[in-house]
């Protein structure tokens, strides 16, 4: 049975609390561990260690240095890549070719990536004119913001967790993870990886808990925390803004979505159908970025929606399709499920549970589900489901469906379909998101912004804005 410890001042330790919490794996609802809940002395304690780091070797390496220290650290992961497989899909009951294809090397690339933008980003300067005529020369440099505390979610769980680390130790600074309590185990596999890497103790820590009266509620109200970087619900980020307004902390927020991909009828159904297959239904539908609300220009609406039913139908829980995270996660899709039927929904395909076999019938399994013909203020078109779902809506016009995707308070991503190349540049500038894709979902270059406008969060993560939330800018003027 494993034991999740907290990883503080470069060692595994169980804390002070006594309290642990049991840890099931989603696929079959099996025990598979005990995870020790931090609380304030833990936090306590992993704050003077991170702290503590700022003033030891870690603060006297050079950008080179923590560069190269950050590529061995992927290439721990990389070498570790079978344990860190394992363990996200004991997490999170995800099929193994998405963990070996797509969330664990990402682990590792978000590394690479972040050693390469600390090298190679210059900060601006200015000739300034006097009136003595000699001039002042005005020159920015950036400095590591101190302790960041890193609060994530359990949906991928080493691939969000470091997209934050990554950049935010490349900058300098040390922090405090609190990962999710449905996903401890890569969390706690990857201080092993920064021990064996060379990153010195306090740099990299892990408290394990809930969120509020918990690891996560401490770790935000605690001072010596210097900024937040929170990936979650929009409920939750709420919260950990209230918190994070005394002492003025920095806040870096990704948030929920309610994302649309918008179908014109000149579009390529196969490209559309390929993206859609994974938008709607990769990671069983829980993706921040993942499409709940399918829009369709009217002619090809019938020719979409057979073809989404084919591609859900052709899902095979327990092997290329996953179940959800809990058991309570299942219930709040399943009552999203009865709520549709409740509102006047056309089930296409799904809407229940699946039956599985006898050893994965403890798992948090629902069917892949599409619906058709609800009115727009129906609950499953506005509410973020976080399932493999979807509905699916007739438009007729460009202004119709930009109006009715920019109908959310969400604005985290959009994925449009067209072969035309003017109206795909026209659609993409008006539709108010952080992240649109064309002709594709979910293809990520790490250099570009990330994040989302409105209740989907706040700041952009990736390449060099990444830097504008893990350092300090300061400017220098020099009177010549
Ligand atoms: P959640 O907000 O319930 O929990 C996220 C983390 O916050 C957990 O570690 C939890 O313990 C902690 N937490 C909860 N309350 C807290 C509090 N008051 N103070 C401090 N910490 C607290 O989110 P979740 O259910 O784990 O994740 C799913 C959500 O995350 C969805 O809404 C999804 O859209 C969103 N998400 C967004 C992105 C993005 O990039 N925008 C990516 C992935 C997931």
């Amino acid at each position: 049975m494993a034991h999740f410890r907290h990883f503080i001042g470069g060692t595994f330790t169980q804390g002070t609390s006594g309290r642990t919490f049991p840890k099931y794996r989603p696929s079959d609802g099996a025990l598979i561990g005990h995870v020790h809940e931090g609380g304030r002395a833990e936090i306590d304690l992993a704050v003077q260690a991170a702290r503590a780091a700022q003033k030891g070797p870690w603060a006297g390496l050079t950008v080179d240095d923590r560069s190269d220290l950050m590529r061995a650290v992927a290439d721990g992961i990389t070498r570790r890549f079978d344990d860190f497989v394992a363990a996200e899909m004991a997490d999170t009951g995800q099929p193994r070719s998405m963990m070996e294809h797509a969330f664990i090397p990402r682990g590792a690339a978000n590394f690479r990536i972040f050693a390469d933008v600390v090298k190679n980003v210059a900060t601006e300067s200015f000739q300034t004119p006097t009136p003595d005529g000699r001039g002042a020369l005005n020159y920015a440099i950036r400095k590591p913001k101190g302790v960041i505390g890193v609060i994530c979610p359990w949906n991928a769980p080493l691939l969000l967790m470091t997209w934050k680390v990554a950049p935010a130790l490349a900058c300098g600074n040390s922090v405090i993870v609190k990962p999710s309590e449905e996903t401890p185990g890569t969390a706690t596999l990857l201080g092993e990886v920064m021990n064996d890497a060379g990153v010195p103790a306090g740099v990299y820590n892990v408290v394990h808990g809930f969120g509020p009266d918990s690891a996560g509620g401490y770790l935000t109200q605690h001072p010596g925390v210097d900024a937040i970087t929170f990936t979650g619900e929009t409920r939750t980020g709420t919260a950990i803004m209230q918190a994070a307004a005394h002492g003025l902390r920095d806040v870096s927020f990704e948030l929920g979505g309610k994302n649309s991909a918008i179908v014109f009828a000149d579009a390529d159904l196969d490209v559309t159908l390929e993206a859609l297959g994974r938008s709607v239904f990769l990671n069983c539908g829980q993706v921040c970025l993942g499409t709940e609300r399918v829009l369709v220009e009217r002619p090809l609406f019938e020719a979409l929606v057979a073809g989404l039913k084919e591609r859900a139908e052709a899902l095979k829980p327990g092997a290329t399709l996953g179940p959800l995270i809990s058991a309570e996660h299942r219930e709040k899709v399943l009552s999203y499920y009865a709520k549709a039927v409740a509102e006047g929904a056309r089930v296409v395909t799904g809407g229940g549970v699946p039956t599985m076999p006898d050893e994965l019938s403890g798992g948090h399994w629902v069917q892949p589900t599409i619906w058709t013909g609800l009115a727009d203020e129906a609950s499953v078109w506005n509410e973020e489901i976080f399932g493999p779902c979807c509905h699916i809506r007739p438009f007729d016009s460009e202004e119709e469906a930009i109006a009715v995707a920019n109908a959310t308070d969400y604005g985290l991503s959009a994925a449009i379909f067209t072969q035309d190349l003017s109206r795909a540049h026209r659609v993409a500038a008006e539709v108010d998101v952080g992240i649109t894709w064309v002709n594709s979902w979910f293809l990520r270059d790490l250099r570009t912004p990330f994040g989302g406008t409105g209740h989907s969060g706040i700041g952009r993560e990736g390449g060099v804005h990444s830097l504008e939330f893990y350092t300090e800018l300061r400017n220098i003027c020099v009177k010549l």
